[in-house]
């Protein structure tokens, strides 16, 4: 791997899809709450706008499968359904290899910040027990600390503000192709980890910095990329 991340001081990471293996939950409980309300959302679609907040996901596959914007009641129906379904389905599994990216981030002396739209309460909880001694409630912004989600930089500024330090000096890890525009609109370098079914292209899109496959394959180069 030709790039090197030797300036950086602050490491930012997604959750949904790159700490947890959670997208195939989130994809059949959009697709399930969809239908109920005459939609349709197949896993492309799902992965496609991953990282957007649930509002602007409604509002953007009701102007396309019904030619009409939700109405605010509505979304507030069909994004509490699906959230509720996500909450019935079996606990996601954590991302193989991301403890150890975590582990090999802090022994290189990086900042390690979590930026998520999510809103999944429970999540939010349980990502401090999984990386604990990494990650504390103050160095993670979810959909609680910001208005405009992503793909809009909002997030990732505010992730940076809290870290201290300046894009240039931060690197995040995404694995949406939303993810990754609003860290690039940031001006934040990004390695993009494509750990779904989207085409490796559709990322490449955002400009990634550099793509990989798995958190394994950034936690087993990660001592070389940033040393
Ligand atoms: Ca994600």
């Amino acid at each position: 791997m030709a790039y090197s991340f030797h300036n950086k001081s602050a490491i930012l990471f997604d959750m949904d899809g790159v700490l947890y293996d959670s997208m195939p939950n989130h994809s059949k409980a959009w697709s399930q709450a969809m239908e109920r309300f005459g939609m349709h959302m197949t896993p492309h679609d799902v992965y496609l706008n991953e990282g957007a907040t649930g509002h602007d996901t409604v509002v953007r596959i009701s102007l396309r499968d019904r030619g009409y914007e939700a109405s605010e009641q509505e979304i507030d129906d069909i994004y509490g359904y699906k959230a509720e379904l996500f909450r019935s389905m079996p606990e996601a599994r954590v991302m193989p290899g991301s403890q150890d990216v975590f582990r090999k981030a802090s022994a290189a002396g990086l900042k390690i910040l979590i930026v998520t739209g999510s809103g999944q309460k429970n999540l939010i909880e349980r990502v401090q027990k999984d990386f604990e001694g990494f990650i504390t409630r103050d160095r993670m912004v979810t959909a609680f600390e910001v208005k405009r989600g992503k793909p809009y930089p909002d997030p990732y500024l505010k992730g940076l503000e809290i870290a201290g330090v300046p894009a240039s000096e931060a690197v995040v890890v995404e694995n949406a192709p939303l993810g990754i525009r609003a860290a690039v609109a940031a001006g934040i370098d990004t390695i993009a980890v494509n750990t779904g079914p989207l085409e490796d292209e559709i990322l490449l899109a955002e400009k990634p910095v550099l793509l990989l496959h798995s958190m394994q394959e950034l936690a087993d180069n990660l001592e070389n990329l940033f040393a």
